[in-house]
């Protein structure tokens, strides 16, 4: 059993893109899709409804994370963007 679902070819349910090797498994229906379809109201999932009173609750959470993540990203980028500054002076 374990041996099918590996072989088993993951695609997105909807539009049937290859989703290896980052397959998106609906938490709630189980299937599996990419990363435009792999929020429940992408793929009109059929848990829909269960899915949106459970995010209700945990979209806040999400949102903290996606903006540490953000913040993380601009952090870097702005080191980068130091660091290129640093040089530029120093080598005036
Ligand atoms: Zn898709
Ligand atoms: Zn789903």
């Amino acid at each position: 059993m374990l041996k099918e679902m590996v072989n088993k070819q993951q695609r997105c349910e909807i539009c049937g893109e290859d989703v290896y090797p980052l397959p998106y498994i609906c938490k709630y229906c189980g299937k599996t899709f990419c990363v435009e379809h792999r929020l429940p109201e992408k793929h009109n999932c059929e848990r829909l409804a269960e899915a949106i009173e459970k995010t209700k609750n945990s979209k806040i959470l999400d949102l903290t994370s996606e903006i540490i993540e953000f913040e993380k990203a601009q952090k870097e980028r702005s080191k980068g963007l130091l660091k290129k500054l640093g040089k530029k002076i120093r080598f005036k």
